[in-house]
């Protein structure tokens, strides 16, 4: 996929009202709920709010949409501050909480009751729903829709003060229920909820519904652009009513809509992945194998390959599933510069070179990088006894295959040209290893070209330390699962697979680099504490070529 011009339809939008009047300040803000952490979609939304205010020299608001204080917690802020910090941006002053507005919400609320256009409504959930009606048939009034202000007045003063019981009462906005926009047919302004909110503690059993609070706080920030995903669209209508009614600005905020990302084989919603969560199908919110940020971050993914990644996709109005490839393209462009080579062997096999001694050492100067000097050179050893990937020898040949094959020659990287010969297996009938010989006149220099032989990569036992690998693969079977009903039954069981190899000695040592590239396996990153068994610990961030995944039907 091609870079997207940064000129993205609502760049244009605000730069069109900054020529229109050019000492506007432009607000934005980054909204989200404080009910779960931040994935590689709110980075989407993170990015364009902040590029938009940095570019136009405006600023950029994080508000708590804390509405609903059922799911949300002071454990999520924190991660979310975390995590916007980590991708290198900021928020102008202090964060805002919707709840630091909700004496002013309770205001206008009143306001709206004293215009005669809300009531506080009996109907439970259930029936207001089924007044609602549908896009083709028109809903049906309420039967309290026509209570007197003062009757409206007081009930809700006393769903304030917690006389009913959740569920029983509500405050809904009286606009039209035969609109064509359902949104408008008498929406629900006001709720009861007995939860202790995490900002406001035990302060109000009533809380403001998103739409309601959403627009007016956006106004009261005096935010220009409100950004928002396309599913609000329809919401943009009641947002206006709610202004107009309210009279709050000259210049109210204006809404504008863009598609969400969606990530093929990945969950974003946070419903979902709390599910998950609670399914215990992941670890916790930073679980690798997510898409959340702190997830990514835990894998290896840098903030770069994620902002590049958000680059490339763009801002635009089309809903399309992103493809995974694009992400894993993004990270190793990211780490390919950046990462010193290694070797590893992820699934060890063990080949004796039989042709020389027990107590040969061989030390190779290889470099760090195939292109960049500064990285500089270090030495590997070659001996008889070496490991190779499992999956780099053959006892037949197989069309197109690029590893050892039986009576057959391959070179070593860096080192010489080997001929497997025997292969030796235990009783059970495993293999144990394979007998080889080495071509010693074959060292790097020396080979003609036209006399290549397949590459593989190896590692002497000399030159080893046993290593742990955690092998990451997609969490569900399916290539598009937020679409699916039941998406525990989409579970990859194959989406962590653990292998115990090896890994150039010298890495262990290494303190304060992280991030390699194993030669022909792919980029890992080591982690800072090693498993309970005392081995180093590596994730694999990406493999080194694209997967092609087939969706399991
Ligand atoms: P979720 O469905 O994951 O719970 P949400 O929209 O309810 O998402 P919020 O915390 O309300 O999550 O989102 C904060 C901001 O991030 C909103 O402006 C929202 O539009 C945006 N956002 C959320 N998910 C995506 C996504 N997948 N792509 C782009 N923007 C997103
Ligand atoms: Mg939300």
């Amino acid at each position: 996929m091609k870079p997207k011009n940064n000129n993205n339809f609502i760049n244009k939008i605000v730069k069109h009202s900054i020529l229109k009047n050019p000492n506007r300040v432009i607000k934005t803000r980054f909204p989200p709920e404080p009910n779960g952490y931040l994935h590689i979609g709110h980075a989407k939304s993170i990015c364009l709010n902040n590029n938009i205010a940095n570019r136009y020299k405006g600023i950029c608001n994080l508000r708590f949409d804390d509405t609903n204080p059922r799911n949300e917690s002071t454990k999520y802020t924190l991660a979310i501050k975390k995590d916007i910090k980590w991708l290198g941006f900021n928020w102008y002053k202090q964060p805002t909480y919707t709840s630091n507005y909700f004496d002013q919400l309770y205001q206008y609320a009143i306001q709206l009751i004293k215009n005669k256009i809300a009531y506080v409504d009996e109907l439970n959930a259930n029936d207001i729903k089924k007044h609602r009606g549908t896009f083709k048939r028109p809903g049906k009034n309420s039967p309290f829709r026509n209570r007197t202000v003062e009757e409206n007045l007081v009930l809700f003063k006393k769903m304030k003060n917690g006389i009913f019981p959740e569920g029983s009462m509500c405050l809904r906005a009286k606009i039209d229920m035969a609109s064509p926009y359902i949104i408008l047919r008498d929406p629900v302004l006001y709720r009861i909820i007995y939860s202790k909110h995490h900002h406001t503690k035990n302060k109000w059993c009533i809380y403001p519904m998103y739409d309601f609070a959403h627009c007016i706080v956006d106004a009261l920030e005096g935010i220009t652009h409100s950004l928002c995903t396309l599913e609000f669209l329809d919401n943009r209508k009641l947002y206006e009513w709610i202004l107009k009614k309210l009279n709050l600005k000259k210049t109210p905020p204006k809404q504008y809509e863009f598609s969400k990302l969606n990530l093929e084989y990945t969950i974003l919603s946070k419903r979902k992945i709390q599910k998950l969560i609670d399914h215990k199908l992941v670890s916790g919110w930073n679980d690798p194998r997510l898409h959340t940020l702190s997830g990514l971050r835990k894998k290896g993914y840098t903030k770069n390959s994620i902002k590049t990644f958000c680059k490339k996709i763009g801002i635009t109005k089309q809903q399309n599933l992103i493809e995974l490839s694009l992400l894993e393209s993004c990270i190793r462009k990211d780490l390919n510069d950046s990462s010193p080579r290694r070797m590893a062997i992820i699934n060890p096999i063990k080949l004796i070179i039989t042709n020389i001694d027990h107590n040969y050492i061989e030390h190779l100067d290889v470099p760090n990088h195939p292109c960049k000097k500064d990285m500089g050179r270090r030495k590997i050893l070659f001996s008889k006894e070496i490991y190779i990937e499992r999956e780099d020898f053959c006892k037949k040949p197989i069309t197109g295959y690029k590893g050892l094959i039986l009576g057959k020659k391959v070179r070593l990287k860096y080192a010489y040209t080997i001929r497997a010969n025997k292969i030796i297996k235990n009783k059970n009938n495993d293999i144990l290893c394979i007998l080889c010989t080495c071509y010693l006149n074959t060292k790097k220099k020396n080979i003609p070209l036209k006399n290549t032989y397949n590459i593989i990569h190896w590692l002497s036992k000399k030159n080893s330390t046993k290593t742990q690998f955690k092998l990451f693969d997609v969490l569900f079977t399916s290539k598009n699962p937020e679409k699916e009903k039941n998406i525990i039954q989409l579970y990859n069981p194959n989406s962590c697979i653990i292998k115990i190899g090896y890994t150039e000695s010298v890495v262990a040592k290494e303190e304060t680099q992280y991030i390699y590239q194993f030669e022909r396996v792919g980029y890992f990153l080591k982690l800072k504490k090693k498993n309970r068994h005392n081995i180093l610990v590596f994730h694999r961030i990406v493999s080194l070529k694209n997967k092609h995944r087939k969706p399991i039907q």
